[in-house]
């Protein structure tokens, strides 16, 4: 049986506290659903499950338990850092370029680091953090199904870029003054 969220916090010496028990609760029931959830998600659900609680005491309790190992931050280029309850297995993520959904996948190699790199430069290395970045099934498929259209229109629009705005304003702007001094 899974320790509960109050032992979870003792064993790693952490005082157990409301904020910190309905962040943890948050994030491991968002961990069945492979959910990475942003600061914003997890003051909702933490409010939802706890009543109310600040935006401080959530994101302290984020710090405390981020730093016992008991939640991990990701923070893939370009979207909030995000958080889960999946720790200590060194596994990776998907990411999707077009929505930003994000999922699990397990280490390859299955202990860190997976990767070894061809230089250390005297580091002690511990860690590779592996991010695959693509689009995910559903957004992959909606760019499939978009593609008899977009073809038709994509080349049009691109080939108009750069000629339409150069002879447009060279062409277009004389004109403008001479009409504005002609009706001045
Ligand atoms: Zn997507
Ligand atoms: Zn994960």
């Amino acid at each position: 049986m899974e320790p509960g969220p109050a032992s979870q916090l003792r064993a790693r010496g952490l005082r157990v506290t409301r904020p910190r028990l309905a962040v943890l609760a948050v994030l491991e029931e968002a961990r069945a659903g492979q959910q990475h959830l942003p600061v914003s998600a997890i003051v909702e659900r933490a409010r939802a499950r706890a009543g109310a609680l600040s935006t401080q005491a959530v994101y302290d309790g984020l710090e405390a338990l981020t730093r016992s190992g008991l939640v991990r931050r990701i923070e893939p280029a370009g979207s909030p850092a995000r958080f889960e309850a999946r720790v200590g297995d060194n596994h990776h993520h998907l990411v999707c370029r077009s929505c930003g959904h994000t999922t699990d996948v397990d280490c390859t190699v299955g202990t860190a680091p997976c990767l070894t790199p061809a230089s250390t430069a005297g580091f002690v290395v511990d860690e590779a953090e592996v991010v695959f970045w693509g689009r995910c099934e559903s957004c992959a498929s909606q760019a499939a199904g978009a593609s008899p259209e977009a073809p038709a229109q994509l080349p049009v629009l691109d080939a108009s870029l750069p000629d339409a705005p150069v002879s447009a304003t060279s062409a277009a702007a004389p004109p403008i003054p001479d009409d504005r001094e002609a009706s001045r």
